[in-house]
């Protein structure tokens, strides 16, 4: 008996995002063992084992993270 091929191919790619500021730039912390499930962000410096998956609250993190950083390099005036 011929075992019917699946044709469905599982490619899903889950994409994370920090939960900090919505970036995708986001990595796994090298020089850790493994079972720490530790997470870096490049862009907020953001180190911790939570991470999000839903682009839609990290596109509202993003949002705000922006918003919070525009209004401080405004503060910051030479
Ligand atoms: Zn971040």
């Amino acid at each position: 008996m011929n075992k019917p091929k699946s044709s469905k191919k599982e490619t899903v790619k889950k994409t994370i995002f920090c939960p900090r500021c919505g970036s995708t730039n986001i990595f796994w912390a090298s020089g850790l063992p493994q079972f720490w499930s530790i997470w870096e962000c490049r862009d907020c410096g953001y180190r911790g084992a939570f991470i999000i998956e839903d682009s839609k609250l990290a596109s509202k993190i993003r949002e705000e993270y922006v918003k919070k950083k525009i209004g401080q390099d405004s503060a910051k005036k030479p």
